[in-house]
């Protein structure tokens, strides 16, 4: 017996009410773009679940994709029947035979309210029916297999098999965020987090040519198309960052390079994002990581920017980031050696609480809004599609 659906749940999405709607709209979008090169795949869209038709495919691979979706809450292998009991019981017995274990329980569910047999009733049957033809026992608290009958209009499904999926919300929901990618591991990590509560990403790279190799921009692709899994196509902003960090060390005392450099970065993301519609930036900072990473750092650095600034790795440990950015596969690309903007300028002696004041002496001994409007000229734009 061959499974014939897959049946995709959206967890989280079923509270969110009159978005619904929308939200599964979306999703059911994102499911076929990822599928598309399954070309018989049937979508039967629903507002409590989305049915895949498999029409023979090979579901393996297709779960494995399904998987990497945000929005999807659990997914499972069904098979469907019409809700003629005698068949339910009859689909039901050849679906736990090939299940391995000792014990057992039925949970049906009666959607479609109109069908005459209450849940209690058909569990019964079901249950029976499986006690007659097979040697397994009852365990209503820990059952080995779990069968689970739901009764819908449009038919009987039928399931023991169960997928977890990356939960979150449909990728696009939350609209678009301006975020800053470097070569390291925290970036790309946070980069997922975001896409997966929903929200589309374009990138913004900071680059220092000569100080740091042309390998920089090949690693960033690598990553990007990792993250490809979870969107599709995703827009890379190089932005020429060398001459902004020379002038920084020309007026700045070196422990304060960083804080002024990141402060540019700020601003430029910043003014980046607003020109392309993103209500907000984003970085893969963590609290207390580095000296920029004060709270008295990140206090004096934000003052460039209105911008909310989303930074969705800031409690967590860099064993956690490192296990995510395992997960997500881009943790060996990020390790490979390269030489960072950050990396090639860091100064021996960083200011953990730098003096807002003291910043703004050094900002005003250049025009830094005319290097600023400068690098916003001269981007270079890269996609990393799919
Ligand atoms: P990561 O592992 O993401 O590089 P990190 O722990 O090395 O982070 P920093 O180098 O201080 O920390 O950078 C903090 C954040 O600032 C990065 O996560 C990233 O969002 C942003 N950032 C740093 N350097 C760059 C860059 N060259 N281009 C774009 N964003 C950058
Ligand atoms: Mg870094």
């Amino acid at each position: 017996m061959k499974y014939d659906h897959i049946m995709v749940r959206f967890g989280e999405l079923s509270t969110k009410g009159k978005n619904k709607k929308e939200f599964i709209r979306v999703l059911a979008r994102n499911i076929r773009n990822a599928l598309s090169s399954f070309s018989t795949l049937e979508y039967i869209v629903r507002l409590d679940h989305i049915y895949i038709k498999l029409n023979d495919n090979n579901p393996d691979e297709i779960i494995g994709i399904l998987q990497g979706i945000s929005g999807i809450h659990a997914l499972s292998l069904v098979l469907k029947t019409d809700d003629e009991i005698s068949n339910v019981k009859k689909v039901s017995l050849e679906l736990i035979k090939m299940e391995s274990g000792n014990t057992f329980k039925v949970h049906s569910k009666r959607a479609n309210k109109k069908y005459p047999i209450i849940s209690d009733q058909i569990n019964r049957e079901v249950a029976g029916d499986i006690l007659r033809n097979t040697n397994l026992k009852v365990d209503v608290h820990n059952p080995d297999i779990l069968l689970s009958i739901e009764m819908r209009e449009d038919g009987c499904y039928i399931f023991t098999k169960t997928y977890k999926g990356a939960g979150g919300y449909p990728l696009g929901v939350g609209g678009k965020i301006m975020h800053m990618l470097s070569g390291g591991i925290d970036s790309p990590v946070a980069a997922y987090l975001l896409m997966k509560r929903g929200l589309r990403i374009e990138c913004i790279h900071f680059a220092s040519p000569p100080y740091t190799n042309i390998g920089v921009i090949e690693k960033l692709k690598d990553i990007l198309a990792k993250l490809n899994t979870y969107q599709e196509s995703i827009r890379l902003n190089i932005i020429p960052f060398t001459k902004i960090q020379e002038k920084i060390y020309e007026v700045a005392d070196e422990s304060y390079a960083i804080t002024l450099m990141r402060r540019m970065m700020f601003r430029l993301a910043s003014e980046l994002a607003k020109r392309r519609n993103c209500l907000a930036c984003s970085s893969g900072e963590s609290v207390g990581q580095v000296a920029s990473q004060t709270l008295e750092s990140i206090n004096v650095i934000n003052a460039v920017t209105n911008l909310p600034i989303l930074r969705p790795v800031v409690t967590y440990d860099k064993i956690d980031i490192i296990e995510l950015a395992r997960k997500i596969d881009t943790y060996d690309i990020s390790i490979r050696p390269y030489e960072d903007c950050c990396t090639i300028f860091t100064p021996k002696n960083p200011k953990t609480k730098p003096s807002l004041e003291k910043v703004l002496e050094y900002e005003a001994k250049y025009d830094f809004d005319s290097l600023i409007k400068e690098a916003l000229d001269n981007i270079e734009i890269i996609y990393s599609k799919l």
